[in-house]
């Protein structure tokens, strides 16, 4: 039996709970990690600015949102030795799961096109997550269709907790804990795991260091719940190659709550710090002025495939989706463009040109953002995996 001392129920709630805090916000582990890359990424995060979904997310969240399922299966009625009904369980329930991504997703005003055809790659890293829950709950995993119903009650039975909602004392700190789990290598001392499954790429050799401080940050938030000598282990599981890592160090909290002093939104954006990992999948360069003038200095690359870039539209078919943009170069650091003598034809077609095609006249006549120019035959193209915005900097807070 593991116990869970909870010294303020508010604190540690299940899915769905809501509570209020007494401070006007609050920082999880992603924005504090966005805030570490680049604080005007984090600032720019906050403005209210249109949405971007991504295929990776809401693949990962559709992942997340079946193994919560299957984690808490009904079997009452069911016979114990009942056998073929895990894979079907799978499909259905990631079936289920990826129609609701697939609608959130389309409702998201910044959207790629959804690639039905990545389900069955997330129903590996599903079949990838529960490999992991059978090894945690020491059970040889052979083929999912001979699991009984009375040994995947024996996987349920380490589970503690999915998708619970985290908050520290403090209330300046929260987050969002995938799977609370039973150490049943310190079952005698009531140890737990702090479990985060992860659908991307797995580390090379150790997790970076933006995972790591989100896993100790959920560790020590946790250790404000439980009893003092039970042991919390925090580890990411990856589940394209099945492979656990585990997250140590020392404790973190009085860190995030310094982080969370400098976070505090002001009228004027946070400093940027442009490097290649802040910016190549940052969503918000079109409205962020300081990437553009790093790349025309030289601080970021102008090279790879896929390139963004900020222009002027010279000339467009709106039929074949031919066109031809002039580079802009940057005055300043506050978005401040003129003219080149750096032209590029590119070929736009699917989203990219439907795009096109909705813009009016001013935003037309007006400085472009371009992300995802793919260059590398003789005409450059753009597609629906691109992204053409109007070239907006912010430099005052739309918030109220
Ligand atoms: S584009 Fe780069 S510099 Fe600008 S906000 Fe994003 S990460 Fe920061």
């Amino acid at each position: 039996m593991v116990l869970i001392v909870v010294t303020d129920p508010t604190r540690f709630r299940g899915r769905g709970e809501m509570g209020g805090t007494a401070h006007d916000f609050q920082i999880s582990p992603s924005s504090w990690n966005r805030f570490e890359e680049c604080p005007r990424k984090y600032w720019l995060s906050r403005q209210r600015l249109p949405r971007k979904a991504s295929m990776a997310a809401s693949m990962g969240t559709a992942i997340h949102n079946s193994v919560e399922d299957l984690c808490n299966l009904d079997f009452s009625g069911r016979e114990d030795e009942e056998i073929g009904w895990l894979h079907s369980s799978c499909r259905e329930t990631l079936q289920k799961r990826w129609e609701e991504e697939r609608t959130l997703f389309s409702e998201t005003p910044r959207h790629p096109r959804w690639k039905d055809e990545s389900f069955s790659v997330a129903l590996d890293g599903l079949i990838g997550a529960i490999s992991i829950l059978f090894d945690k709950a020491m059970l040889p995993l052979e083929e999912l269709s001979s699991v009984t119903v009375k040994t995947w009650k024996q996987v349920q039975d380490i589970v503690v907790e999915t998708e619970a909602n985290l908050e520290s004392k403090c209330g300046r700190l929260m987050g969002r804990l995938d799977l609370l789990i039973k150490d049943l290598e310190d079952e005698a001392n009531g140890g737990l795991i702090v479990a985060d499954l992860k659908t991307g790429k797995p580390p090379e050799d150790e997790l970076s260091e933006k995972v790591s401080r989100q896993l100790l940050f959920y560790r020590d938030i946790m250790k404000e719940n439980v009893t003092e000598d039970q042991d919390l282990r925090a580890e990411g599981w990856y589940s394209s190659n099945n492979t656990v890592y585990r997250a140590e160090g020392p404790p973190i909290l009085e860190e995030a709550i310094g982080a969370w002093e400098m976070m505090k939104l002001t009228e004027t954006p946070f400093q940027a710090t442009p490097s290649e990992d802040a910016c190549s999948f940052c969503e918000w360069k079109a409205w962020c002025p300081r990437w553009w003038e790093a790349k025309y200095e030289g601080e970021l690359s102008q090279e790879g495939m896929f390139r963004d870039e900020v222009v002027r539209l010279v000339r467009l078919d709106q039929e074949s989706g031919a066109a031809l943009f002039e580079r802009t170069t940057p005055v300043g650091g506050d978005g401040e463009l003129r003219g080149s003598d750096h032209r590029f034809g590119a070929l736009l077609k699917g989203k990219s040109l439907e795009k096109i095609r909705q813009m009016d006249q001013p935003e037309l006549d007006g400085y472009l953002f371009l992300g995802s120019i793919m260059f590398g035959g003789k005409t450059a193209r753009m597609g629906d995996w691109s992204e053409i915005l109007p070239w907006s900097p912010l430099l005052r807070s739309v918030r109220n």
